[in-house]
């Protein structure tokens, strides 16, 4: 069997995930997995796990920046243990309005999409750090930008639209919406009995919900930038522009320059907001849940402005998609945190939404549905990092590929 190894690069705002799997002969084979985490602190962790899950790496190194974070998972890749990759996906929050298809990416892209880098402030700097490192660092092999935008290119031009003055439009102000890359591997997964009418809510540090149809991305709740839609662990979500003027003219009272004001808002509503900002305590769902079990009442407020919000979004969605068959929760806090599913169910019985206490009771995929529900309720784990190993070996086989490697690839 031939082999094909894709690396696939995932960075946040502070840490770097990697894997390859060996996509040879159409096979999806994970050949191992890590992450470098913690950049910008002295208490890095840096780990491997091979295809079996036993740890063949665990340190905690000292990570002062992303050039000693990424020179750990180059130095690994270039150790010669592992196979050298032929192809290379690289997650990608947002391209900008120009760039709205997966594609290979070359010097010019990468600049092109660091100039839209405000669209994305957490993840854009340190993803093209790393796409101009792999480019230098991996000579000759293709690397590919497979955005979490492109699912949801399918919105409609009334969707899309923000209510602002035309000339900041032209500068590509519109909702792209995120967390795409996800919302595309539970279609995979769910193929190829897609129902018609979908909600995933993708509930993660990062959290967003998105309606679908016949497999397309209808609405989400995502819009300029990952900050909008749903409160998430540190982002305000949606709030009255009135809010975002207060805090900036607060902040200019200070004396300080336009542009560390604009810096200053940047962190207060992408960083210490949300359930962070409301708990006073934490963004980790876990720390809010263990807080309630204290009668933590900051904890408490955080966790049902969270709930309140979704299923608000969840009400437009059926009336956006005229009614619904299924709704799937996804991300950490979707996955593992059965007290926030019930939570979110409770209420929206009118809808058709009624989930069984016991099968609720899991982490991991199941159906948490009851058996008369009208809705399915599902929870299925994203699978990220397939998706982007089938975008690069789609391109690979649409775009021109060196001969040498057309024959390997399935
Ligand atoms: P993600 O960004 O998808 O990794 O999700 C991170 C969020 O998932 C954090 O808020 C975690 O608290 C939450 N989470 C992870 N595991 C659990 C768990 N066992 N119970 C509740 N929340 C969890």
């Amino acid at each position: 069997m031939a082999s094909f190894p894709v690396l696939v690069l995932n960075s946040g705002s502070s840490s770097i995930k990697f894997c390859i799997y060996d996509a040879g002969d159409g096979q999806r084979d994970k050949l191992f997995e890590g992450a470098v985490d913690g950049i910008g602190t002295d208490l890095g962790k840096f780990w491997m796990k091979d295809r079996d899950g036993k740890k063949i790496v665990d340190e905690t190194p000292s990570l002062p920046n992303r050039a000693v974070a990424f020179s750990l998972v180059s130095d690994a890749l270039h150790s010669g243990k592992f196979p050298a990759p032929a192809a290379i996906g690289h997650r990608t929050v947002c391209g900008g309005p120009g760039i709205s298809e997966n594609q290979i990416i070359t010097p010019e892209l990468v600049d092109e999409i660091e100039s839209y880098a405000a669209l994305a402030p957490l993840h854009t700097p340190i993803a093209v750090y790393i796409m101009r490192q792999a480019l230098k660092l991996f000579p000759g092999v293709p690397n590919f930008a497979v955005l979490d935008t492109y699912f949801h290119r399918t919105m409609s031009e009334l969707v899309k639209a923000m209510p602002i003055p035309a000339e900041f439009v032209a500068m590509g102000v519109r909702r792209y919406g995120y967390h795409g890359i996800s919302y595309e591997s539970i279609i995979h997964q769910l193929q190829p009995d897609v129902p018609q009418k979908l909600i995933v809510a993708h509930l993660g540090n990062g959290a967003s919900i998105t309606a679908i149809r016949d497999g397309k991305c209808v609405d989400t709740s995502m819009g300029l930038t990952p900050t909008g839609g749903i409160i998430s662990g540190t982002r305000t979500g949606d709030i009255d522009p009135g809010v975002v003027l207060f805090m900036l003219n607060k902040i200019a009272e200070t004396g300080v320059s336009a542009k560390q004001a604009a810096d200053k808002l940047e962190t207060l509503v992408s960083k210490k907001s949300g359930l962070l900002g409301v708990s006073e305590l934490s963004n980790d769902m876990r720390d809010l849940r263990d807080a309630i079990k204290d009668g933590n009442a900051k904890a408490r407020l955080a966790v049902d402005k969270f709930v309140w919000t979704l299923q608000k979004w969840i009400g437009g969605f059926v009336a956006e998609l005229g009614g619904l068959d299924m709704l799937v929760f996804t991300g950490g806090i979707g996955e593992n945190d059965i007290a926030s599913r019930a939570e979110i169910c409770t209420g929206l019985e009118a809808l058709g939404i009624k989930l069984d206490a016991a099968h609720n009771n899991v982490r991991g995929e199941a159906t948490i549905s009851a058996e008369d529900s009208l809705v399915t309720v599902r929870v299925i784990p994203p699978a990220e990092d397939l998706m982007i190993v089938n975008h690069v070996m789609r391109l690979l086989t649409e775009q021109p590929a060196p001969a040498k490697l057309e024959a390997q690839i399935a």
